[in-house]
C-alpha cells in the first residue's frame, strides 16, 4: 500500500508530535491549528500549512483529530461539514465514550466515517516502539487506515461500538489520576513530617510494583461477583484508611482525598460488607446510592 495523505487538525504538543511522525515516514502532511505558530513550524519542516480547517479536510481522505475536548472539534468542523462527506475521521482527542458515539452519529449524518483513538502514550513516545493506542469504529474502515495510524503508535482494536475506544482510554485514566492523586497525598505527609520526595521513592514504587499481582489475584473473584474476607477483610480496610485520613489531619495536609476514601469503606461496612474483602466496595461504587 502507498503512503496515504493524512491531514492533521490540532497541533498541540500531541499534534505536533503526530504530524512529524508522518512526515518522517514520508506521508504527504497537511496540517492546520487554530493558533498559526505551530503549523508554521511544521511548514518549514515539509508539512503543507492549510489555510482553514476546511481546505485541511479538503486536502486528505484520512483527518487525524488531536484536540483539547469534543467542544473543540465541533467548532473546528462545524464551518468544514460539506466537506466531509468520504472522510475518515480518527479522534484521538481525550473523549467520553457517549461523546464518542454522539461524534460518530454526527459525522454519519455529515457522510464521514468516525473512528475513536485513545493513544496510550506522551508526546515524545509517538512513532516510538512500546506505545499503543485503542481504536473503534467500523473495523473496515480501520483495517483500511490501520498501516498508516501505526506509524503514530501500535494499534488496539476494542471493537466497532465507537464508545469502546474512549471507555477503555478513560479507565485508565481513572485509574492513573487516582494513583498520581493518591502519590501526591502521600508526599505531602511525609514532606509535613520532614520525609523528602527522594527518600519516600523506593516504598512507593514498592506499593505500585506489587499492585499486577494483586489486581492478577482478585480480578477473577471480582469477575465471578465473589469477594470472600479470606485474605484481607473491608473492617480492616476501613480501620487503616481512618488511620491515612488520621495522619493526614494531624499533619495538617488536605483531608479531602482520605476522607473520600474513608466514606466509600463506610458505605461498604453499613451495606453489610465489613467481613467481605476490599473488593466488595466495587458493589458500592456501582450502585452509589443504594
Ligand atoms: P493541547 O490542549 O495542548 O492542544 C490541543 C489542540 O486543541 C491545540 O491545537 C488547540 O489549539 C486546540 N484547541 C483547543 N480548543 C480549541 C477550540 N475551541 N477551537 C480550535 N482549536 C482548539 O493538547 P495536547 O496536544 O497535549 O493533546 C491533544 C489531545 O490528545 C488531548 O485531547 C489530550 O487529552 C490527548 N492526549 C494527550 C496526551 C499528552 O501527553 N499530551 C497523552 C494522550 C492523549 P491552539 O493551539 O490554538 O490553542
Amino acid at each position: 500500500m502507498g503512503r496515504r495523505d493524512v491531514s492533521v487538525i490540532g497541533l498541540g504538543p500531541m499534534g505536533r508530535a503526530m504530524a512529524r511522525a508522518f512526515l518522517g515516514r514520508g506521508h504527504r502532511v497537511t496540517v492546520w491549528n487554530r493558533s498559526t505558530g505551530s503549523a508554521d513550524e511544521l511548514a518549514a519542516e515539509g508539512a503543507r500549512r492549510a489555510a482553514t480547517a476546511r481546505d485541511a479536510v479538503a486536502a486528505s481522505e484520512l483527518i487525524v483529530l488531536s484536540l483539547t475536548d469534543q467542544h473543540a472539534m465541533y467548532a473546528v468542523l462545524g464551518p468544514a461539514t460539506d466537506e466531509l462527506s468520504g472522510r475518515v475521521l480518527v479522534n484521538l482527542g481525550s473523549q467520553t465514550p457517549q461523546s464518542a458515539r454522539d461524534a460518530s452519529r454526527w459525522a454519519s449524518g455529515h457522510g464521514a466515517a468516525y473512528l475513536t483513538g485513545g493513544v496510550l502514550a506522551s508526546p515524545p513516545g509517538i512513532g516510538q516502539p512500546g506505545f499503543s493506542t485503542f481504536y473503534s469504529g467500523p473495523k473496515d474502515v480501520f483495517d483500511t487506515h490501520r498501516e498508516t495510524l501505526e506509524v503514530l503508535t501500535g494499534t488496539d482494536f476494542r471493537g466497532e461500538d465507537p464508545g469502546l475506544a474512549a471507555l477503555y482510554y478513560q479507565a485508565g485514566m481513572d485509574l492513573f489520576w487516582t494513583t498520581v492523586l493518591g502519590w501526591l497525598h502521600a508526599l505531602a505527609m511525609a514532606d509535613a513530617q520532614g520525609v523528602g520526595a527522594e527518600e519516600l521513592l523506593p516504598s512507593m514504587s514498592s506499593v505500585l510494583s506489587g499492585m499486577p499481582d494483586f489486581l492478577a489475584h482478585y480480578t477473577p473473584r471480582i469477575a465471578a461477583g465473589e469477594h470472600p474476607g479470606d485474605i484481607d477483610r473491608l473492617a480492616m480496610g476501613a480501620a487503616s484508611a481512618e488511620h491515612v485520613l488520621r495522619t493526614a489531619q494531624d499533619t495538617g495536609v488536605d483531608p479531602s482525598l482520605p476522607n473520600a476514601v474513608l466514606e466509600i469503606f463506610r458505605r461498604g461496612t453499613a451495606a453489610g460488607h465489613a467481613d467481605d474483602s476490599v473488593t466488595s466496595l466495587i458493589e458500592v461504587l456501582k450502585a452509589p446510592t443504594g
